[in-house]
């Protein structure tokens, strides 16, 4: 075989290869492009793309790295160093690299950057005057190869551990996209778990916490689940409790695409191939939410609400709505796929009702009735509230109660705004009557929740506005207490040769922290911020020479409140 054909050869079999385990991507993402960002094999998830996370699917995947930090990030192609983020909490320290074939990859959670790309970052930081950046670099100031270690894996921003997160977006528009459609692939022959079924009677009614809801026994195992016959009458949308496991892999993971279909045709299929961020949060509306709120299960619905934005959906017929009406049997399945192709299958009969159901209007007992298609207001003496277009999932009957002032720090009445059951896709203008508060506290104001967790806000014509994410209780209180700051290994001429770093934890009691700065010989200097661990310290470097030095650290929170730590020390 000549040398040129064995090329050829080798070439078609890695494609093959690709296919056979990439079933979805139909050639609309290339799969021989990228090479995986660990070197780490088997690669193991410990979390998989569109998994459902609290208020959001997963944006990308989260590549294993054994429990430890520090293994070489790679550039999964050729292209450059398009953004430059650090974050007090998120993605931590964090990389995008755009590719010519119009993709991005994007690895969080790092450690540290490289050499090169490390010394960058510090001269923006330093530039800024901020610990956190998020810079747009052009083509030609920091350009990768495939296979350049850019960074090491870590445990940064809001990670629960140490792992890389990645995502591959469309450069353009942002979308985040299965990177397991991009031939990364993940070892996996095991088919979709199914938990459980469930049975809604929505009779024509918005699907909302009061929806009657039936539990559907189901028996067998991965690959294979039945349920019994069961009679239903009316209008019906079914959901199910759904999640994957890997080889080698203890933990659960998401699936890829849900599929119903009623006597053989489709009438609804989910599937995350991709995503924008702005409709993230929508898995409120994905989900059975309310029952997610009183029991973490997340009920996969398979019925779509009229305001969810999400375009993972295909093939509904009447938005996922079932009528059985007609006295016949009818044969209902559900098909579960992951991301490696393995599926699941749940088939159950239901046998109709003959006579046509009649639907009935709730008795109306809401204070106002708010369409999901258009803005909506509420208001009072005392309070307003305004809800944007493209808040609400589904019409609702909104109640509005109040209460009494609570003891201590209060300075209204407790408003009631509907109940949290109810999930939002955006925040809303919430105003409270500021009469009791006195003018003197009215910088210091913020609106909280009944918990006492700061919505933040500021005073604006005799009210204190904020924009809370979520119905639910709220009162306005005030900050007037500064930061409080806790040395963790340095006291008044301590000396310091020999420490690497300068460590403390700051806490807020309200407001929150809105920027700390610190200072040697009154020149400013990095301090790093890790949120999940209130830590914030100070790595010395060539700047601090041996000899007597002063620092001081300012940390303000958001209402202004300002604390300030100063001290001698030696190096
Ligand atoms: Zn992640």
């Amino acid at each position: 075989m000549t040398k040129f054909k064995l090329i050829t050869v080798c070439l078609l079999f890695i494609c093959m290869q690709a296919f056979a385990q990439q079933i979805f991507s139909d050639g609309k993402y290339p799969l021989v492009d990228f090479r995986p960002p660990l070197n780490i094999t088997p690669p193991a998830l410990a979390g998989s793309f569109g998994e459902l996370r609290s208020n959001h699917f997963h944006s990308g995947m989260d590549y294993r790295t054994n429990q430890r930090i520090g293994y070489p990030v790679y550039a999964i192609a050729d292209g450059y160093i398009s953004r430059l983020r650090v974050q007090n909490s998120g993605f931590g320290l964090a990389l995008y690299i755009n590719h010519k074939n119009g993709f991005t990859s994007v690895y969080g959670h790092l450690s540290r950057f490289n050499t090169m790309i490390a010394r960058q970052v510090k001269s923006i930081q330093y530039q800024k005057k901020s610990y956190e950046i998020d810079d747009f670099q052009n083509e030609l100031s920091i350009p990768v190869r495939k296979g350049d270690v850019i960074a090491y894996s870590g445990n940064t921003g809001s990670s629960g551990g140490p792992h890389l997160h990645f995502e591959i977006r469309d450069t353009k528009t942002e979308a985040t996209i299965n990177p397991q459609l991009f031939g990364l692939n993940i070892t996996d022959n095991i088919p979709p778990v199914i938990y459980s079924l469930y049975a809604y009677k929505l009779n024509k009614r918005p699907f909302n916490e009061f929806t009657p809801k039936q539990t559907l026994a189901i028996t067998g195992s991965a690959g294979n689940y039945k349920a019994g016959n069961v009679n239903l009458t009316g209008e019906v949308g079914f959901g199910i409790v759904t999640t994957d496991r890997h080889n080698g892999a203890s933990g659960l993971n998401g699936v890829y695409s849900i599929e119903l279909l009623l006597d053989e045709n489709h009438v609804f299929t989910s599937s995350l191939e991709k995503f924008v961020f702005d409709n993230s949060k929508a898995i409120n509306s994905h989900i059975d939410y309310p029952t997610f709120l009183s029991t973490k299960r997340s009920i996969q619905k398979s019925f779509v609400d009229p305001g969810n934005p999400l375009s993972i959906y295909s093939n509904l017929v009447n938005r996922g709505r079932i009528e059985f009406n007609d006295g016949k049997l009818h044969k209902l399945q559900y098909i579960v796929t992951d991301g490696s192709g393995n599926k699941s299958t749940l088939s159950f009969n239901v046998q109709a009702d003959a006579k046509p159901a009649i639907y009935q209007e709730n008795a109306a007992s809401e204070t106002a009735r708010f369409p999901y298609d258009i803005e909506n207001q509420f208001d009072n003496d005392k309070v307003k509230v305004v809800l944007p277009k493209g808040t609400l999932y589904n019409d609702l009957n909104f109640i509005y109660k109040t209460s009494a002032k609570p003891v201590g720090n209060a300075y209204s009445a407790i408003h009631h705004i509907h109940n949290n059951l109810t999930p939002l896709h955006v925040g809303y203008e919430l105003w409270i009557n500021a009469e009791d508060l006195p003018e003197n506290l009215r910088s210091k104001a913020v609106i909280v929740s009944s918990s006492r967790v700061s919505q933040g806000g500021y005073f604006e014509n005799g009210y204190v506005k904020a924009k809370p994410r979520n119905f639910g209780s709220f009162f306005i209180s005030i900050d007037t207490l500064p930061p409080v700051i806790l040395p963790q290994n340095i006291q008044e001429g301590k000396s310091m040769a020999g420490i690497s770093k300068i460590s403390f934890k700051i806490r807020d009691n309200l407001s929150g922290i809105q920027n700390f700065n610190g200072f040697i010989d009154g020149k400013w200097v990095l301090m790093e911020f890790d949120t999940k661990t209130a830590s914030l310290w100070h790595t010395f470097d060539e700047q601090t020479g041996p000899g007597k030095h002063n620092f001081e650290l300012i940390v303000k929170d958001m209402k202004d409140n300002s604390k300030t730590y100063s001290i001698t020390f030696y190096k």
